[in-house]
């Protein structure tokens, strides 16, 4: 370990900024501009990019370049970085906390290089405040990141970069730095390999967390109604599918309901198209509200709705229709009447074009019978 030679390790590690710099930059291009905080995840490579190709040139470029200039740029793309994290979750960025703590950098470097020229204390003041804008990065997605994997990725990152930072800490105190950065010793060797690691993975978790984004809403316009929150029609005929599919095997087969709200021509001709389109968001949130965990609520088309109720027998799916009438009549401006068409699973033989076609002809005896009610066929 202690053969590498630092300063090489120092430009692999500007190697695989530039390389993260672009591509990252070409994903803020081509993703949505809704997803936010690319940017400044492409951003901040380039300041790492600026500070390594400002380190590996120490002795070529005055100190306030290659001592302050390149501490300080190290700091402010980590910083940079975990904006973009905070701004990806929807959290405001803190810039003008970190921005005083980049001008306390820019001073405390300037008086170790110049005032008090001493690296040991550079070095300390360095490690705390990386260990500082880590681990507030690392509290913030512990707190608000979720549990995906990338973010799980990023978070193991901080970690072994964290513990990288307090080994580098300790090793100041045991009297192990060297006379500077450029001296090779194992633990400033383990400290820059892990940073170009760092580095890289930084940027790997950063593509991930935006992609997997990318990839939950594309499912979920994939799946979901453009207007309501309820499934869209394939999505939930092939829950449906799933559904009986297990039944077949398990026993204990789901009911169906087919909705169409009552009369609803008329809303429209009357208050509009908008008023019609709050009227639908209304009812499905409604229905929703009153409906079980396992059920799925989907839009057949228009004003008609299903709804999938697993493992549960006509009885127990009459009671969940008159949950719907009552909450549909609490007097909000946006309530409406529907009329309900019911069936349950009769066993394996039955198929789901079967329970569709019971369905929609007992939701026609419902409306034939004067609305406002639930049939079972
Ligand atoms: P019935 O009680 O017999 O069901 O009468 P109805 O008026 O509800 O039924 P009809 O099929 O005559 O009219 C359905 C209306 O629903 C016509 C269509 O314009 C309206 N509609 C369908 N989709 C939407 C939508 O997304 N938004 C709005 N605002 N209206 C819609
Ligand atoms: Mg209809
Ligand atoms: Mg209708």
């Amino acid at each position: 370990m202690t053969n590498l030679d630092p300063r090489s390790m120092i430009a692999l590690a500007g190697f695989m900024s530039a390389l993260m710099a672009i591509v990252l930059a070409c994903m803020r291009r081509y993703y949505p501009p809704h997803i936010r905080g690319i940017g400044a995840w492409a951003a901040a490579p380039v300041f790492w990019l600026a500070s390594t190709a400002l380190f590996s040139s120490r002795g070529l470029v005055p100190d306030w370049m290659g001592l302050v200039g390149a501490n300080t740029l190290l700091v402010l793309g980590t910083m940079t970085y975990y904006m973009g994290t905070r701004a990806f979750l929807g959290h405001r960025h803190t810039w003008r906390i970190w921005s005083g703590v980049l001008l306390l950098c820019l001073g405390v470097f300037t008086w170790l290089s110049y005032g008090w020229p001493n690296y040991e204390a550079r070095l300390t003041f360095f490690t705390l405040v990386m260990s500082c804008i880590y681990g507030a990065q690392l509290r913030f997605l512990l707190r608000f990141g979720g549990s995906n994997f990338p973010v799980r990725l990023v978070e193991v990152v901080l970690v072994l970069h964290l513990a990288t930072l307090l080994m580098r800490l300790g090793s100041i105190f045991a009297g192990h730095t060297g006379a500077n950065l450029m001296e090779p010793s194992i633990y400033q060797n383990l400290y820059i390999g892990a940073y170009a690691l760092t580095v890289l993975m930084l940027s790997i978790g950063a593509l991930l967390m935006a992609t997997d984004r990318l990839r939950t809403e594309l499912e979920h316009l994939a799946t979901h109604d453009s207007l309501t929150p309820a499934l869209n029609r394939r999505a939930l005929l092939q829950r449906c599918e799933e559904e009986i599919e297990r039944a077949r095997r398990y026993g204990g087969g789901p009911s169906l309901m087919m909705l169409d709200l009552d009369h609803f021509k008329a809303v429209n001709d009357s208050c509009g198209h908008q008023h019609g389109d709050a009227v639908l968001v209304h009812f499905v949130g409604r229905t929703l509200a009153v409906l079980r965990t396992p059920d799925r609520m989907g839009r057949y088309g228009g004003e008609e709705f299903m709804v999938l109720l697993p493992g549960t027998d006509a009885t127990a799916a009459l009671n969940v229709a008159r949950r719907i009438h009552a909450t549909l009549a609490v007097g909000h401006a946006l309530d409406c009447k529907v009329s309900i068409g019911l069936t349950q699973w009769t066993g394996p033989e039955d198929t789901l074009d079967a329970m569709l076609a019971r369905a929609d002809a007992a939701l026609y005896r419902a409306k034939a019978q004067g609305r406002n009610q639930t049939v079972v066929g």
